[in-house]
């Protein structure tokens, strides 16, 4: 990262903040793997741009993936998402077979 100590200050201020956003929305450890899982399937998919950024942004950038994960798990589970399709055709809520995981 080039060197400028008020950018890397901002960022790391950023990057504390997202941090406590995602601390305070996790506390399902299920939820948590499967965030953090797909943060990094996200992130390895998006090819060298995430694997040679520094350590400051790629914390953040999970973070943030992995807070959104977590919150749109959470509004499925509680019901908050109208007209889902899944994989199988019907829609969540008229699925005849039971959900998996
Ligand atoms: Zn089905």
């Amino acid at each position: 990262m080039p060197s400028n100590p008020r950018a890397e200050q901002v960022l790391e201020g950023w990057a504390d903040d997202i941090a406590i956003l995602y601390e305070a929305t996790t506390n399902d450890p299920a939820d948590m793997r499967a965030a953090s899982e797909a943060a990094a399937n996200l992130l390895s998919g998006a090819g060298s741009h995430f694997l040679y950024a520094p350590a400051v942004v790629h914390s953040l950038v999970s973070n943030a993936i992995e807070t959104g994960y977590i919150t749109a798990l959470r509004d499925v589970r509680d019901g908050k998402v109208d007209n889902l399709q899944l994989s199988c055709g019907h829609f969540l809520g008229e699925c005849c077979e039971p959900m998996q995981g």
